[in-house]
């Protein structure tokens, strides 16, 4: 089955980047920042979607999470883990045109630890694993609308060399732990491959970047009580899993829900507003 890209209303779609083996040109998008006047205290307004209600006690943050951004692949399994580069550069003027704050890890932890809303809406924009395509194809659209990405990398097998993490970092990008070899922290039982994972990964990681990095998302989501002996050891003061919550309950550091994103806009607006399904086009597969 063909997936179609159901992108209405006013920003425009190109239809052709399907069949473009590489992305080259910027797509033209509708949305302009500077069309926007500034609005710093929009919290909860002016939301396309009516936002699920907001436990009491909580912060809320979405945390997206991307992994490949890049031209969708034929296959629908993998389709899950891949926006298109003119997908996410709608969704980044989506943001930019309602006002969205983009923070790093430390900015989230202060926000967290205040134990309030912010005043502005905001988001923390994260990508897993390292893909090249990151650096390529996001991060050139991120500088354009003065956005701050967290990228989460396995030291060892990040496919972003470190010439281009450095300029990432200069560009006011987060770098941040995704494990050495992106091994399942709860499968692994040995001590020593849990502190080349978690500890030495995150020393690896400053030494490239030159910057402390602050939290840890769990390859594969997972972490267990042994593994957070070495998490605390590290000194993350944050941990990234997965989920369908875009608030977050103070105290609660270290298993915190971030939501994946899909290849569909209107599914996107969605999730700012907490509400959480799979888009048309894809299956709980
Ligand atoms: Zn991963």
């Amino acid at each position: 089955m063909d997936y179609l890209l159901p992108e209405t209303g006013n920003i425009a779609v190109d239809n052709t980047e399907n069949n473009t083996p590489t992305f080259t040109t910027q797509p033209s998008i509708t949305v302009l920042p500077s069309a926007t006047p500034m609005n710093n205290n929009n919290f909860g307004k002016d939301m396309d979607y009516p936002e699920t209600k907001q436990a009491s006690g909580t912060v809320r943050i979405p945390v997206l999470t991307y992994h490949h951004i890049a031209t969708l692949p034929s296959n629908m399994l993998s389709r899950d883990y891949y926006v298109s580069p003119a997908q996410f550069e709608i969704q980044m003027a989506y943001l930019k045109s309602k006002n969205y704050k983009t923070i790093a890890p430390k900015e989230f932890y202060d926000l967290l630890k205040a134990g309030k809303n912010p005043t502005q809406k905001t988001v923390m924009i994260t990508f897993d694993d390292g893909n090249v395509d990151n650096y390529l194809n996001a991060f050139p659209i991120l500088k354009k609308y003065n956005f701050v990405g967290v990228f989460y990398i396995p030291s060892l097998r990040s496919g972003i060399n470190k010439a281009r993490l450095q300029e990432m970092v200069k560009a006011g990008m987060a770098i941040e732990d995704h494990g050495a070899t992106h091994v399942d922290l709860k499968a692994e039982n040995v001590d020593a491959n849990l502190r080349k994972e978690i500890v030495n990964s995150k020393l690896v990681i400053e030494a490239m970047t030159g910057k402390k990095v602050y939290s840890i998302a769990y390859p594969g989501c997972v972490y267990d009580a042994q593994a957070f002996t070495f998490i605390k050891a590290a000194g993350y003061i944050l941990g990234f899993s997965c989920g369908k919550s875009i608030d977050h309950k103070p105290g609660n550091y270290f298993s915190l829900s971030r939501i994946h994103v899909y290849n569909d806009l209107e599914d996107f607006k969605k999730r700012l507003s907490g509400i959480w399904e799979y888009p048309a086009g894809y299956s709980s597969n």
